[in-house]
């Protein structure tokens, strides 16, 4: 390639596989919560990336990490270890209920390594017959085959037949289901302690409770997925922690490398033994650079100080989203969520045209995302200030009365 190409949004339709519709505009730097398009237009970000870039974008000390890092060495594959990984296997495995890590790249072979692991593990230890595994409706675990089969929204393994078996799906929070569709075969329940994609639903902790019961008495594993609701997210480092059940695998990725691929699958001793040497594997995971960022991006989130302000950002955040809802109520229905997970739920009468309140923000030059047709979802990053809500809120009520007069 000789000289760069002058690409547009239109190059998009040319080149890219059409998997996504992705906006008009085009970001080209980022600065803590701000972006700025091609055409040099400013915008408040609270997509975070999709919960990812919690420390904001351009983080100094990420940034500083990363050169470091990349002039010290990127890759060596796991034919050799290498110090970041290990030092974030610690920090980790110190901060959480786990023993042993396992690393790839994104949330998706988090979960496929999970699954694999649940199985493998069943297996070898009472036979071949425990496989079932146990996934809730509306979840979200990921596109690869496995994980869009044990996710619970059937529109992502449409048309990829034949999926893998002897997975099924019960309501969330459904404590009667649990207890009816567990028995000796299941070999793991993989949940998100807050349902992000399918709607931003906390789990009650009576259900977390009930499926800890009913996998101990059935010997099955409880997965975690807190891809979404970790690092931070809900005000602990894990959102698991604010429920106090914990689980035997849980899983990591997003927010965890801030925006550089990383995911993690953490686990016991007892259950890690089932992965020995070549029986799971991934070229780039646990790579130094990755790792090295992931290191410092813990050492920022898991302190107190830094929790207890994404608790009171949260609070903040809730109260102003509440505030829209009393002064919209034709629009919007309620607010709900932990810390800066909020999901900000369309009225009935409303239902199904969030999408046309987050197209009018973003004109506006806020940026906020979808959970589904009839949820905004606010996941925004973690560093998120008391002005920045002023802001969002002003944007926000603009964007709503503009829309109203348009739309009727
Ligand atoms: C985003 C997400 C995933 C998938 O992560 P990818 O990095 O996109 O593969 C899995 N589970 C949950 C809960 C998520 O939010």
């Amino acid at each position: 390639m000789e000289k760069n190409y002058a690409v547009t949004r239109h190059t998009f339709d040319e080149v890219i596989v059409p998997t996504y519709a992705p906006s008009a505009f085009i970001p080209v730097r980022g600065a803590g919560l701000n972006l700025w398009d091609q055409q040099g237009k400013e915008y408040l970000d609270l997509t975070a990336g999709i919960a990812v870039t919690s420390l904001g974008h351009a983080h100094p000390v990420l940034v500083d990490t990363i050169k470091k890092q990349a002039e010290t060495l990127w890759h060596v594959s796991n034919y050799y270890t290498n110090e970041p990984v290990l030092q974030l296997g610690k920090a980790l495995t110190e901060a959480t209920f786990a023993d042993r890590a396992f690393f790839c790249n994104s949330g998706g072979e988090a979960n496929e390594a999970a699954l694999k692991l649940a199985r493998r593990w069943a297996h070898d230890k009472y036979g071949l017959q425990k496989a079932r595994i146990i996934s809730f409706v509306n979840s979200f675990h990921g596109r690869t085959l496995f994980t869009v089969s044990v996710g619970g929204q059937p529109k992502y393994s449409e048309g990829f037949g034949p999926l893998p078996g002897m997975i099924e799906h019960i309501p969330y929070n459904d404590i009667d289901a649990a207890h009816a569709v567990m028995d000796d075969d299941v070999c793991a329940v993989i949940v998100e302690p807050v349902q992000g994609e399918g709607g931003v639903m906390p789990a009650t902790t009576a259900f977390l409770q009930t499926l800890r019961e009913l996998c101990d008495r059935h010997n099955a594993l409880l997965i975690y997925d807190e891809i979404q609701s970790g690092m931070g997210r809900t005000g602990k480092l894990f959102a698991y922690m604010d429920y106090d059940v914990v689980p035997d695998i849980m899983t990591s990725a997003k927010a965890l490398g801030n925006g550089f691929p990383i995911g993690a699958m953490l686990t016991t001793n007892e259950i890690a033994a089932a992965f020995t040497v070549g029986v799971h594997g991934t070229t780039y995971g646990g790579n130094p650079l990755a790792a090295s960022v992931a290191c410092e991006v813990m050492k920022i989130i898991n302190t107190p100080d830094f929790l207890s302000r994404v608790v009171s950002a949260g609070e903040q955040l809730k109260k102003m989203l509440e505030g829209v809802v009393a002064a919209y109520p034709q629009v919007f229905g309620k607010v709900r969520g932990k810390g800066l997970m909020l999901g900000l739920v369309m009225s009935d009468a409303c239902l199904g045209r969030a999408k046309e309140i987050t197209a009018m923000a973003e004109k506006n030059g806020l940026l906020l995302l979808l959970a589904g047709l009839d949820v905004i979802r606010l996941v925004p990053p973690l560093i998120i200030t008391d002005e920045h809500i002023r802001r969002a809120d002003a944007l926000l009520r603009q964007s709503v009365d503009e829309w109203i007069k348009t739309a009727g």
